[in-house]
């Protein structure tokens, strides 16, 4: 009995290795056994728990000036997002601060939903032109279907969670896809993976009229803040050979949507997760 369900779910593997295959935007394959759309369901649920936690125990920043700061960079390249992918445009965009001065950090999950820590803000002190090319970073991982690509990744390196994830949309199979979301984070991306978000980056924030040439001041700064600690940010975003002289010479190019006049559209953030979501009591949280 034991060994005929083995089977099925080592058919149904096989079967999902043979159609797991996607093209990423600039032409490269992935590996999919979670689609979009899972994955979204899937970190929206992660992330709703991880912020009311943190939102439980004070750890979320409230500051204004800082909420503010962080939400017009990232709002502003939101748009841009939805301009060059307009079906995120029904994404649940969002954006916490967490306060958690050691992590040097920032990720975007699939679906929009994102997070910076302020151990990056401090440590690194980024200007804005340069905290925009992180969360510009953060989206096109996202936009890349690169966070998918990750649980995938995260799910087939537990083969017991997969045969359940992939063999129904059971409560169970949800349970693995959102183990697979939290641990997804935590994975390093492949180099080319960090090649892709580094070009569709550097163009989305000139786009949201952030300096392009602030992408490689940004990664010197990041290796510099990444000295003395781990450098959380580095591990999971490894740098392919180099990235530095890549995205100097690609900065003369993106120019052009720096210096474009006019205001910029941005995308108005609403603080998540949604108050009916989150557990009574949790003043962070509004
Ligand atoms: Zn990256």
């Amino acid at each position: 009995m034991k060994a005929a369900v083995k089977r099925i779910s080592l058919g149904l593997l096989v079967l999902t290795l043979a159609s797991a295959c996607a093209t990423s935007p600039t032409g490269r394959k992935q590996l999919m056994l979670v689609s979009e759309q899972t994955a979204i369901s899937a970190s929206k649920q992660q992330y709703v728990q991880t912020m009311s936690d943190l939102g439980s125990k004070g750890k979320l920043v409230t500051d204004p000036k800082v909420l503010k700061r962080v939400d017009t960079i990232t709002g502003r390249l939101i748009s841009q997002a939805i301009l060059m992918r307009p079906d995120t445009k029904s994404w649940e965009w969002s954006v916490q601060v967490i306060d958690d001065p050691k992590m040097v950090n920032a990720w975007c999950m699939a679906g929009g939903r994102m997070a910076i820590y302020t151990g990056l803000i401090q440590k690194v002190d980024p200007t804005d032109d340069e905290l925009a090319q992180v969360m510009g970073h953060e989206i096109s991982h996202a936009l890349a279907n690169h966070t998918a690509e990750r649980m995938s990744v995260a799910m087939a390196s537990q083969l017991g969670a997969l045969a359940v994830g992939i063999a129904s949309d059971s409560a169970a199979g949800m349970a693995a896809a959102q183990g697979a979301a939290a641990l997804a984070i935590t994975l390093p991306n492949s180099r080319s993976s960090e090649t892709e978000a580094d070009r569709i980056g550097i163009e989305l924030a000139a786009k949201a009229g952030y300096d392009p040439r602030a992408a490689a001041t940004l990664w010197q700064k990041m290796e510099k803040a990444g000295g003395g600690g781990p450098p959380q940010f580095l591990s999971t975003h490894p740098a392919p050979g180099n990235r530095q002289a890549t995205l100097a010479a690609l900065a003369p190019q993106m120019m052009k949507y720096y210096e474009a006049p006019g205001p910029r559209p941005m995308y108005t953030l609403a603080r998540a997760p949604a108050p009916q979501t989150a557990p009574k009591g949790t003043p962070a949280l509004k």
